[in-house]
């Protein structure tokens, strides 16, 4: 470690534990809670209200794969009782150097205080074979999990049965609040009335199972469908563009068709032979949006939409990606509004 970064340290350590800071005026029973990402960050807080103090390390305009490890997210992690991660390997450029400077037992790999919040999840795109050739950053199935809002309902368990581990004085607390968060998804999942008349356990086990529409259908409630679910319903098999790998979930859910992206493999920057290809592919196909994510080269999307006459889309990856993007809810609204927008729907 040079000077500099030992003096930063030294520093933070001290304001940290200076009388009125943050982490002194913490009543009793509160859990300290750090969270890799701006997405779990969000979910832990609407789960656990005032009984955690929730810190985020990356901010949602970060790219998640690249977050420089710096000295003070070490500090964060000293003093936390929880640790939540993304896992399958979102985080391995950055996430086990912050552990061991952090040296703390109670949130290293595999330690109780250890959350990967991809426990549970169904991941998309496992490969057969674990492989990193040419770069990879997807060895381990698609890391992108929470761009499905259903997911998020499934992290929320996760996080709330970790927190009433750490404190189980207050899991009525915890439960109640996760089952208000739940509803929250659920309702702007799918429209506050079909919630009521259906019941937002069964709409999730319809959508996933992929037997929605024709229940709703059947049932005479396809007018009913509201939501993120019934202003998406118009983009069910529209062709787009992306950058990287990081809206799968999304697409899968919302019925896109997506099989093309700018990057050649996630995580490997497109040749001029791609590009040219990806344009042709754009105008053959009459497709409308090249979607990207703001932390990328804002050019080459640009580039790729314009010659191919498609509109160029920069959408958020995580809660705080753009301004308004505050929490889980207000995330997809955005998302929901940029994309319906860009195809005029
Ligand atoms: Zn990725």
């Amino acid at each position: 470690m040079n000077a500099l970064k030992a003096l930063v340290i030294g520093i933070a350590l001290a304001l940290s534990m200076a009388p009125g800071a943050a982490a002194g005026t913490r009543a009793a029973d509160t859990i300290n809670v750090v969270a890799s990402l701006s997405d779990l960050g969000s979910i832990a807080q609407a789960v656990g209200g005032d009984k955690v103090s929730v810190t985020t390390i990356a901010s949602g305009v970060q790219d998640p794969h690249f977050v420089d490890p710096k000295p003070s997210y070490v500090v964060k992690l000293r003093d936390a009782d929880l640790f939540l991660v993304n896992g399958l390997e979102l985080e391995i450029g950055w996430v086990p150097r912050l552990l061991d400077g952090a040296r703390n037992p109670k949130v290293k790999a595999g330690a109780a205080g250890y959350v990967d919040c991809s426990k549970n999840v169904p991941v998309l795109e496992v490969p057969s074979v674990v492989s990193r050739a040419d770069g990879d950053v997807h060895p381990f199935g698609n890391p992108h999990y929470t761009t499905d809002p259903l997911n998020r309902k499934i992290i929320a368990e996760t996080i709330a049965e970790a927190f009433k581990q750490a404190s189980p004085a207050n899991a009525d607390y915890f439960d109640a609040r996760k089952k208000e968060f739940e509803k929250s998804i659920d309702e702007a999942m799918f429209g506050k009335d079909l919630v009521e008349d259906v019941g937002g356990n069964k709409l999730d086990r319809l959508t996933r199972s992929g037997e929605l529409y024709t229940f709703l259908e059947g049932q005479k409630l396809a007018s009913k469908l509201g939501g993120w679910m019934g202003k998406m319903k118009p983009l069910k098999g529209m062709k787009m563009v992306f950058f990287h790998k990081s809206f799968t979930y999304f697409i899968e859910r919302f019925g896109l068709d997506v099989q093309n992206f700018v990057e050649l493999k996630p995580g490997i920057q497109p040749g001029p032979a791609h590009l040219v290809s990806l344009v042709e592919t754009i105008q053959r196909d009459k497709i409308k949006v090249v979607a990207t994510h703001p932390f990328y080269d804002e050019k080459i999307g640009r580039l790729v939409a314009e010659k191919g006459g498609a509109k160029f889309v920069p959408v958020p990856l995580q809660v705080g990606g753009v301004e308004g993007a505050t929490d889980s809810i207000k995330y997809f609204d955005v998302v929901v509004r940029l994309l319906t927008e860009a195809v005029g729907k």
